[in-house]
């Protein structure tokens, strides 16, 4: 019978990634597409070029889970040892597919080469395993239902991964229902630390298991996302939709923090802002930013115009108690008289200590706000998250603003 899988365990193998010569990206790239398809990953190893490692790792991730997933070691040289490790760890023996052999050899003809004996084992299959169409390197994958679970063995490189994943195999699962039950959300709040947003949203939701609501603090937000499965009902209750507990829970957090939520799901700052702006176009002046800020909004169709000038001195202690600087407010008025825009904002950082101080003045509809904010950052995460500050000072005055 076909796998459902439910728990995965992610396997990525090569002496780069313990020894820190490579970063692991597959690990995180497969778990977030598992994660919304509601496959819980229950951890992610990172193994050497060992083929005891790697078997026992695959043995005990079969205990522990119904889909195992392995990336890297398909190469042609003797330290890539997955399908070794794979056919040792399930007791099975590996033999040269003719298909497979007649498909390599065919690829190196192509390059006008003569394959190497060595690449020879990039052929193999275990008794079961279907190969995944590599298009971008020699090395198919494996895909292999054994005893309940589903094992998928993937390359290395991200280039050749990424394309046998999405074509390959995340079709396959979604065609077995996965992620077909599952409803996903995410709120995106500004204004509030993510530590206010915990104690705001309470323990109880937060330990829940169903739906799972999660707070991630990242550059240009706090995230709060909702996973909902069905609820199979109990003593004659219906089953409950993952829709609607999902509904039930967003309603809860926007009661708990609704006006610090500026955008749902995949939605950028530009797309937030663009709701609230309604017709008004924004002109934008900054200093000690790099540009960032014009960067964030390029694109936008209300983004009429942007001046940036260079690198800020570092504020001085006068600076730091003083009222935020003038010049921000003068060159948002500057603007809107030079450029007619309705909303203008501009934004200063200059480096303090180790942090970021950033002024800003947003102007609409003729209303001028400033405010200062520190950010506990400084160079090139300072000025980004001051470009951010921007954003989120003009979303806030157009929230008080009217609908224009
Ligand atoms: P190849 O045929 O290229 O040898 P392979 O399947 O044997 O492919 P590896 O030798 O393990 O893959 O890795 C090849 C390269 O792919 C690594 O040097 C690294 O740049 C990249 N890579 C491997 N594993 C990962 C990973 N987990 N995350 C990010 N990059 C990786
Ligand atoms: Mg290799």
């Amino acid at each position: 019978m076909a796998i459902t899988p439910r728990r995965a365990v992610i396997l990525a193998v090569g002496s780069e990634l313990t020894t820190g010569e490579t970063r692991d990206t597959n690990g995180g790239d497969l778990a977030a597409d598992l994660s919304r398809l509601g496959v819980h990953v229950i951890r992610i190893e990172l193994l050497p070029d060992e083929l005891d490692a790697a078997a026992t790792a695959i043995r005990r991730a079969i205990d522990d889970a119904d889909l195992v997933v392995t990336t890297g070691g398909l190469g042609p040289t003797p330290d890539d040892l997955t399908r070794e490790a794979l056919a040792a760890a399930l007791g099975l023996t590996p033999a040269v597919d003719a298909d497979l052999e007649r498909q390599l050899v065919r690829l190196f003809e192509r390059r006008g080469a003569r394959m190497p004996e060595t690449n020879r084992k990039q052929a193999w299959l275990v008794p079961g395993a279907e190969a995944l169409p590599n298009a971008h390197g020699t090395a198919p994958g494996w895909w292999l239902e054994h005893d309940g679970t589903l094992l998928v063995t993937l390359p290395g490189p991200p280039r050749e991964l990424q394309p046998m994943w999405r074509e390959g195999v995340l079709p396959r699962l979604r065609a077995r229902g996965l992620g077909a039950e599952v409803a996903v959300r995410t709120l995106r709040l500004t204004g509030i630390g993510e530590s206010y947003v915990v104690e705001a949203l309470g323990e109880a939701m937060l330990r829940a298991s169903n739906p799972v609501v999660a707070t991630y603090a990242r550059p240009d937000a706090v995230d709060v996302r909702i996973t909902a499965r069905p609820e199979p009902g109990r003593d004659g209750t219906p089953d409950r939709p993952a829709a609607e507990l999902l509904a039930e829970a967003e309603r809860r957090v926007r009661e708990a923090l609704g006006a610090h939520v500026f955008a749902t799901d995949d939605e950028t700052w530009p797309e937030a802002l663009g709701r609230r702006l309604g017709t008004r176009r924004v002109a934008t002046w900054e200093h000690g930013t790099g540009g960032l800020l014009a960067a964030t909004l390029a694109g936008a169709p209300w983004f009429l115009h942007g001046d940036v000038a260079g690198e800020a001195p570092p504020a001085t202690p006068h600076d730091a108690q003083a009222a935020p600087a003038d010049r921000v407010r003068t060159a948002a008025e500057t603007l809107t008289a030079s450029t007619g825009a309705e909303a203008a904002l501009a934004v200063e950082a200059r480096l303090r200590d180790g942090d970021t101080l950033v002024d800003i003045a947003v102007l609409v509809d003729g209303t001028m706000r400033t405010e200062r904010r520190t950010v506990f950052l400084a160079g090139e995460q300072g000025r980004r998250r001051a470009a951010l500050a921007a954003c989120a000072a003009l979303w806030e005055a157009l929230g008080s603003a009217p609908v224009s």
